[in-house]
């Protein structure tokens, strides 16, 4: 046998995969399960952004493309920052890669040399941790607090910068807890990550799904100091509800984007011509569907919250946007059933899935065994009959 690659040391099989082929199994059996383990939107991609593609097949639009994108969607995302963020970029500091994860895999690659830092704030998106590793970093992980909304106090945050550290991960709203930072709470973290010089690496890949009036701003627009020292990762999957079509883009120093692309240009090279040309038109077209979509996750959530908080032993905190709770469940732990004890996230989500036919994601993966991720990226029937079940289960534990 061959033995393999020592960087893929911290590499494992992701926790929630698991749960999630049993899931599919159990339906595929006839079960009736909610599901509330998705990670993309449930509605179409909308039509225009689907006829721009297959107009792009019909022109011949099938061929390789600049590695780094296209002009046509360089531009259309210099408008987009231009428009939403009021950030000013060249054709130079845009990168289009294969998905927004892929923009961020490309970048730890292109920054990180054997043994730098990078801090992440707990609870975080699985693969922050996993890709720093992958370019041969070192995760440092923040804990923040429930109580606290889970965000990261610029205390902490300095408190856990080192020599070796070199950049940060900013992920607002965030996966897995919805939490946003507000302009002034950036601008806090983006002093102390300039006066230790740091990298911000800014995940916005929800910015266009926040609820309650609140808007949301990008940390790259405190003052041009901080502009020039953020890359801000964003992409089409969830404002537009294109996962499938696998185009992210990043913002940021040109000689960071030229070492991303000419990872891109030795490994995928470009992204889907075809796609890139759906992505232009989800940028530059109508917008109306995304607000649509914002307000019937708002309803969802606001169901999906309050039904929670009415479980005894189970809590959660209303989060700002993306489309997840990560609802609270250290009331339930130590309880029996059966004669098993639910003893953390894991136990639970196999509980609630073979007693009450519910798909949870674990906290555990997300650097918090005490809670459970439930994404609302699904009907609101499915969202209050999927909450009630889950408070028969959690009434069954003793
Ligand atoms: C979904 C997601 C992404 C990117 O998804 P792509 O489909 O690769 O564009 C990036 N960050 C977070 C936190 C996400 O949840």
């Amino acid at each position: 046998m061959i033995k393999l690659s020592g960087r893929l040391a911290g590499l494992e099989e992701s926790v929630t995969l698991a749960i999630t082929a049993k899931a599919r199994a159990l339906k595929a059996e006839g079960k009736d399960i909610i599901g509330f383990g998705a990670g993309e939107p449930d509605c179409d991609t909308p039509e225009n952004i689907k006829e721009a593609a297959i107009k792009a097949i019909k022109d011949g639009q099938t061929k390789y493309t600049p590695v780094g994108g296209i002009n046509e969607l360089k531009d259309a995302v210099i408008g987009k920052f231009e428009r939403d963020n009021r950030l000013q970029y060249s054709r130079e500091e845009i990168i289009v890669s294969c998905g927004g994860k892929h923009s961020i895999f490309n970048l730890f690659q292109s920054i990180l040399d054997h043994g730098d830092e990078v801090i992440i704030p707990a609870p975080y998106w699985v693969s922050y941790p996993v890709m720093v590793m992958l370019g041969g970093g070192v995760p440092r992980v923040v804990y923040t607090k429930e109580s606290e909304g889970f965000r990261m106090s610029p205390e902490a945050f300095e408190a856990h910068i080192s020599k070796r550290t070199k950049a940060v991960v900013i992920n607002s709203p965030s996966n897995p807890t919805g939490a946003a930072y507000t302009a002034a709470e950036l601008e806090k973290l983006a002093d102390v990550a300039m006066r230790h010089k740091l990298l911000i690496v800014s995940d916005e890949i929800y910015e266009k799904l926040t609820y309650d009036g609140l808007a949301s701003s990008s940390i790259a627009s405190v003052d041009d100091e901080v502009k020039k020292n953020t890359m801000v990762l964003n992409g089409v999957s969830k404002a537009y509800s294109m996962t499938g079509w696998r185009i992210g883009y990043a913002a940021g120093p040109k000689e960071i984007v030229k070492a991303m692309t000419n990872i891109q240009s030795q490994s995928t090279s470009n992204p889907t011509s075809i796609s890139q040309w759906a992505a232009v038109e989800a940028l530059n077209g109508p917008q109306e569907a995304v607000g649509v979509m914002t307000k019937e996750f708002e309803k969802r959530r606001n169901a999906m919250v309050d039904g929670l908080n009415a479980i005894p032993g189970v809590s959660s905190i209303r989060p700002q946007g993306a489309f997840y709770v990560f609802a609270n469940i250290s009331g339930t732990l130590g309880r029996r059933v059966d004669g098993k004890t639910i003893n953390g996230s894991v136990d639970m989500a196999n509980y609630l899935l073979d007693s009450a036919g519910i798909a949870v994601v674990p906290g555990e993966p997300f650097g918090d065994d005490s809670f459970i991720r439930l994404s609302y990226a699904t009907s609101m029937k499915n969202v209050v009959d999927g909450v009630r079940r889950i408070g028969e289960a959690v009434g069954e534990l003793k």
